[in-house]
Order: structure tokens, then sequence, then C-alpha cells
């Protein structure tokens, strides 16, 4: 995100970024939300609102404690979520939660993503893991989020959908996109018989190449 960008610009690219999650099918309806980390805690998505009616003055800005404005909209139900990421992960900047399609598949089934495929090193991690389940909007789905972000950028939400994290709005987008990618091939390998998934020898190798060539990483 660039320092240039004037508050109007980032209510806007947060704006954008939901959008740019119905483009891709990654979420239908009001059921994503975004944020990206600010001066003075965090602008999100409000509550209920239509990414394609989302305006910049739409977005709210709060502080990390849960602190609104009176003349703003309320936020996204899940804003305790995105706002306990950037209090316990400084390197993180922008947040993407969507119900993409394969991903909740997974995550209603109980199932993490293993190391499958070598793309997976892209989450900082040899897998996806999956928080385990809490009600929607609460504390304790706050915390178990955080408990599988500990050892990944982004992470599986048993029945409910995913979460990906990332240093700008832009990286957390194309994480949530690669996380959906992995899972419906995860999700295709278990219909003919199971996926045949790479050791910690080779997934390690793709780290180290990674950081190598640091284009092929999504960010
Ligand atoms: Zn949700």
């Amino acid at each position: 995100m660039s320092t240039h960008q004037t508050a109007t610009d980032q209510r806007q690219a947060v704006a954008d970024t939901l959008q740019s999650l119905v483009d891709r099918n990654l979420t239908r309806g009001t059921s994503g939300n975004v944020s990206m980390r600010s001066a003075d805690g965090m602008l999100i998505t409000p509550t209920g609102m239509a990414p394609d009616q989302l305006l910049p003055e739409h977005i709210v800005a709060m502080s990390l404690a849960g602190q609104v404005a009176d003349d703003q909209l309320t936020p996204s139900s899940e804003w305790q979520m995105h706002a306990d990421v950037y209090r316990e992960k400084t390197e993180v900047a922008a947040i993407v939660h969507c119900h993409s399609p394969y991903a909740t598949i997974l995550a209603c089934a109980g199932r993490p993503i293993p190391p499958l495929h070598y793309m997976v090193a892209a989450a900082d991690s040899y897998g996806i893991p999956l928080a385990d389940y809490a009600i929607f909007g609460s504390k304790q789905l706050s915390r178990c989020n955080l408990e599988a972000l500990s050892g990944s950028k982004a992470c599986l939400l048993a029945n409910h959908g995913q979460l990906a994290t990332g240093k700008n709005l832009q990286e957390a987008l194309k994480l949530a996109d690669l996380v959906e990618e992995l899972a419906h091939c995860y999700w295709g390998t278990l219909c003919i018989g199971g996926p045949q998934l790479l050791d910690n020898t080779q997934m390690e190798a793709v780290q180290q190449a990674f950081i190598t060539y640091g284009q092929q990483k999504p960010s």
C-alpha cells in the first residue's frame, strides 16, 4: 500500500477488494469482509451491505479495541477477528475473510489442506490449518482463528469459511484466491482416491526456492 494514498484512496481500495472477492467467485451476497490496518486502528467493510453498493464513506474506521465514531456504519460482525490479528501479528496489514465454495466444503468436512501441491508453501506453512469451530462474530472464534494462524498466513475456519492475511490488500486477496484453488485441488484428489503428499524435505526445498525466486511468491 503506497504511503501516498489518501484516506479516501484507502477506503476505496478496501471496497474494491470486497468487490474483487465477488468477481473471483470467492464470495456471494454479504458474507465476505475485508480490512486494512490504518494509523489508528483499521478500516473495515460494514455489515450487511452489498459489495457493489459500497462507497468509500461506507468503510468503517475503528480502533482495534472496537471503538467506532457515531457518524459511521456498523462494522462487519467479524471485526473482532480482524482486530485481534492486527494486534497479535504486527507483520499483517490486510485481511480477507470469505466463504469461498471449496474452502468452505473442506471447512465443513473438518479437513485442513495438507501439503498436496507445492504452492501450499506460499502460506508460509506446510499446510492450510483448520481453526476450531466457534459461532460467527465471537471472541472465541477470534481466539480459534489466531491459534490456527500461529504457523500460517491463512486458515480454514471450521463449519464457516476461510481467512487470509497479507502485507497489503493485494497480497491478502491473492492468498485467499490461492487457498480456494488449493481447496478445489484437494477436493478433486479426494474424489479419485486422495492426494500424493509432498514430504517435509520437499516442502522445505520449495520454501527455499521461494526465497531465491521471490517473484514466485504471492506478494
Ligand atoms: Zn464469515
